[in-house]
């Protein structure tokens, strides 16, 4: 009996996906944006492949989806940082599309790699020599992308492990190398010298392994030039709508809109304080509107920010709580903006770059700190 009533308690808080009617929030996903995205970043880069980055659960936005939306592009290569990860992903788009771990596969869960049919990202000898035993028992050669670390001091193998490398013949036995890889530091500062740096100490470091197709740009780097773009190049952020130049326009088209709803307005005299610790008092009357939408969707507790309504700001006022934040919205006429109404966190009005910038952070976390209780409705698929 107890026992039945947990488990449908822990349904209950486990119910999503959330209606649109019980949300406090709607994120509209735009999939044929991502697909112009990719559209976009394909004909920058010639006849050079392009792979779609969807780890984090496609930045915030759905692996799944955005998968799937990319494939019907023709993308059959993504990446994704954990092997778990890449376990849900292949459960979700099925064989065919090549899946690559970046993050390299944690000893003795090689076999699930192979299990669910993934790429390794090679990032150690280590990893190679477990990726090798696994292939010895398995009987076949096993998919890879040997990392190599071109100086950002992150993932992949060290100049000296690549080197000690070179001098064995038999260290890829088994192994299907199918890019030989490595990640840029700076590629959204154009001008900064780590980037020749690092392209230079790629070409030295892939000069010693195997021959193999190369990748090594990420979205900026796809903007640093041809020089960069290799064999296959690894956008994510671009795809989802950030811009890949930082201090130019964007050339990417936006793909969220984040709608929150109205709990209630109310009017408030001179001198009141509102909100936690109330940091903010009144400066005159003012009319009040309290959205459902807190840190507990991702909005940082600490950004100062605004929402827009028809094209008006509405400027939070003081703190950001867990569900819910304090619109100004003196600035619309009486009764304008009501119950159940929404506002605007991002789209047109705000871009994640003009929201990553006003909290002091990049799109890329505003994206990835999306939390789990919106609405989320998929358009353009
Ligand atoms: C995250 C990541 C990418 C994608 O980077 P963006 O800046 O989002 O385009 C590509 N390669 C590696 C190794 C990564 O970790």
């Amino acid at each position: 009996m107890n026992d039945t009533v947990n488990r449908n308690a822990a349904k209950t808080v486990t119910d999503w996906p959330v209606s649109e009617v019980a949300a406090g929030a709607i994120l509209t996903i735009d999939l044929s944006v991502i697909r112009e995205n990719y559209r976009r970043l394909k004909a920058r880069l010639g006849g050079v492949r392009c792979a779609g980055v969807v780890k984090a659960n496609g930045y915030g936005l759905g692996a799944a989806q955005v998968a799937a939306a990319l494939a019907r592009e023709g993308c059959d290569i993504f990446f994704v940082a954990l092997l778990a990860e890449g376990i849900a992903l292949r459960k979700a788009i099925g064989t065919g599309p090549d899946i690559y771990v970046l993050n390299g596969l944690p000893p003795g869960s090689e076999p699930e790699a192979v299990a669910a049919g993934l790429c390794a990202a090679i990032n150690s000898g280590a990893q190679l020599q477990a990726w090798r035993t696994v292939a010895h028992d398995a009987g076949r050669r096993l998919p890879a992308a040997l990392q190599v670390d071109s100086g950002m001091s992150r993932l992949g193998m060290a100049p000296a492990e690549v080197e000690a490398l070179a001098g064995d013949s038999s260290a890829f036995d088994g192994i299907d190398i199918r890019y030989v890889m490595s990640h840029l530091a700076c590629a959204d500062e154009p001008h900064h010298p780590a980037n020749e740096q690092q392209r230079l100490a790629f070409e030295r470091l892939r000069a010693m392994l195997p021959r193999a197709p190369a990748s090594l740009a990420n979205s900026s780097g796809i903007f640093l030039g041809p020089s960069y773009h290799y064999d296959l190049a690894r956008p994510g952020a671009a795809l989802y709508g950030i811009n890949p130049t930082p201090g130019e326009p964007n050339p990417m088209l936006p793909v969220v809109r984040l709608q929150a709803k109205v709990a209630q307005t109310r009017r408030v005299e001179k001198g009141t304080g509102i909100g936690y610790g109330h940091t903010y008092h009144a400066d005159g009357p003012l009319s009040l509107a309290t959205i459902s939408f807190g840190y507990a969707d991702g909005w940082l507790r600490r950004s100062a920010s605004a929402a827009w309504f028809e094209g008006l700001r509405l400027p939070f006022l003081g703190r950001v709580s867990m569900d819910s934040i304090i619109l100004d919205i003196s600035a619309l006429p009486p009764g304008r903006l009501r119950e159940g109404d929404l506002v605007e966190l991002l789209g047109p009005s705000q871009s994640v770059d003009d929201a990553a910038g006003h909290a002091g952070t990049i799109g890329y976390e505003i994206l990835a700190s999306l939390g789990p209780r919106f609405h989320r409705h998929y358009v353009g698929g």
